[in-house]
C-alpha cells in the first residue's frame, strides 16, 4: 500500500493555504473582520434568487454568464468580451497566475516570466497563488504610510521587475486602505512590461477608480467583485475587464460552469438596482469617518482609508491584546501576524449601530487599561 504522503506532489506538500476571516458558528458575534458588508442585498435581488429556486435548479447555468456581461459591459461603456465572471475574484486572480505567468523552472532563479510581483503589505492570497502555481514571488516593499512608491524611486531602488510576467496592485490597497491615485497607476502601468491586475476589490468606498487603464492598455486588467460593496460573499461573483485576448485566454483556463446560476441571477439583478446599493456607500463612509475620528480622539493611530475597513494601531495596549479583548466582548476584528504588520489591526467598518458597539467596548476596555 503507498503511503497517501507520497502520492501527494512536492510543491503541494508544501504549501501554507492561504487562512481567511473566520466565519463564527455562533450568531451574536459583531463582525468586523471580513470586510463583509452590514446592509443586506436589495429586495429586488432577494426577489430575483427566490424566484429562481424551484425545479430549474437541476439545469446548468449559462456556462458563459452571457447576460451578465452584457449588463457588465453596458455599465462600463465596453465590449461584452473585454468581460469574464469568476467563482468570485478570487477564481480570477488564480486564473491570472496560471495563464500568465510560468511555473519556476527549479534553481530558484528571478526569472521575470515566473515572477507573480505585488506591493507589501497588500491581498495576502496573492503569495498563495503564485506558491500553488511553482511561481516565484516578488513583494516589492511600499513606501512610508504604506504610499504607493513612484516609479522612479522603484527604479532606483531595484526591487520591482518592469518584466515581472504578473504584478498585482490592490488598489485602494488591503489592509492599508490607502487610496491610490489614477494617474500614479498610469506612470507605473506605462513602465511595466508584463500583465497588471489592478485588483478594485474595493473600489465602490474610494474616491477614484482606474478602470480606464484597463480600456486604454492591453496589458492591464481590472478586478472587481459584488462580494463586498454589492453584500453578495455568499454567492461568489467577481469579474474581470481586460483585452479581448487576454480575456480570452482567461476564458481558455476556466472550468466550463465556473459561475454558478443563482450567483448570475444575483449580480444581474444587483445591476437593475445600483441607486440601493450607492445610498449604502454613503452610509457605510460617514461611519468609516466617525469612527476614525472617535478611535483617534482615544489615542489610537488610524490610517486614512478609501476602503470599508479601517487599519489601527490601538493605544495602551498591543493589537493582538486588544484583539482578544474585543473578541472577549464579542466583537471580532482582524489581526495578521506578518511582522509588518503584527501592530495593526483591520477593522470592517459596520452599520452606524455596530460601530458604535465597538466604540463602547473600546471605551470600557480603556478605563480598565488606565485603573
Ligand atoms: C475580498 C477580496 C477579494 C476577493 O473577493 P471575492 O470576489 O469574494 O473572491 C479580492 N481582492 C481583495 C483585495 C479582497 O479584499
Amino acid at each position: 500500500m503507498p503511503r497517501p504522503q507520497s502520492l501527494i506532489r512536492p510543491l503541494v506538500r508544501a504549501l501554507h493555504p492561504y487562512t481567511p476571516g473566520e466565519q463564527p458558528r455562533v450568531r451574536d458575534l459583531i463582525k468586523l473582520n471580513t470586510n463583509e458588508n452590514p446592509y443586506p442585498p436589495s429586495p429586488k435581488v432577494l426577489d430575483a434568487v427566490r424566484a429562481a429556486v424551484d425545479g430549474r435548479l437541476r439545469l446548468y447555468p449559462d456556462p458563459s454568464a452571457d447576460r451578465l456581461r452584457e449588463g457588465l459591459a453596458r455599465l462600463h461603456g465596453c465590449e461584452t468580451r473585454q468581460i469574464i465572471v469568476g467563482n468570485g475574484s478570487d477564481e480570477l486572480l488564480a486564473l491570472a497566475v496560471r495563464s500568465f505567468v510560468e511555473p519556476a523552472g527549479g534553481g530558484g532563479s528571478m526569472d521575470s516570466k515566473a515572477t507573480v510581483q505585488f506591493f507589501s503589505p497588500s491581498y495576502s492570497l496573492y503569495p498563495v497563488l503564485a506558491a500553488n502555481h511553482g511561481a516565484s514571488v516578488r513583494p516589492v516593499p511600499l513606501g512610508e504610510e504604506f504610499s504607493l512608491p513612484s516609479v522612479g524611486t522603484l527604479r532606483k531602488s531595484g526591487l520591482f521587475d518592469f518584466r515581472a510576467a504578473l504584478t498585482f496592485v490592490t488598489t485602494p490597497n488591503a489592509p492599508s486602505g490607502a487610496g491610490y491615485t489614477r494617474e500614479a497607476l498610469r506612470k507605473l502601468v506605462q513602465a511595466t512590461k508584463g500583465v497588471v491586475v489592478l485588483d478594485e476589490a474595493y473600489v465602490d468606498f474610494a474616491e477614484e477608480d482606474a478602470l480606464q487603464l484597463a480600456l486604454d492598455h492591453p496589458h492591464v486588467l481590472v478586478s472587481r467583485t459584488f462580494s463586498k460593496a454589492y453584500s453578495l460573499c455568499f454567492q461568489r461573483v467577481g469579474y474581470f475587464i481586460g483585452h479581448p485576448d487576454l480575456i480570452a485566454a482567461l476564458h481558455a483556463m476556466r472550468d466550463s460552469y465556473n459561475v454558478n446560476g443563482l450567483g448570475q441571477i444575483a449580480a444581474e439583478a444587483t445591476l437593475r438596482d445600483l441607486p440601493y446599493y450607492r445610498r449604502g456607500f454613503s452610509r457605510i463612509k460617514r461611519t468609516r469617518e466617525h469612527l476614525r475620528t472617535e478611535l483617534a480622539a482615544m489615542g489610537w493611530k488610524v490610517m486614512p482609508s478609501q476602503t470599508n475597513f479601517l487599519m489601527c494601531q490601538p493605544a495602551g495596549a498591543s493589537a493582538r491584546e486588544w484583539l482578544e479583548w474585543l473578541r472577549e466582548r464579542k466583537i471580532l476584528v482582524r489581526w495578521f501576524s506578518a511582522p509588518e504588520l503584527s501592530k495593526w489591526l483591520r477593522i470592517t467598518v459596520g452599520s452606524e449601530a455596530e460601530a458604535e458597539a465597538l466604540l463602547r467596548v473600546v471605551r470600557t476596555v480603556r478605563k480598565t487599561i488606565a485603573s
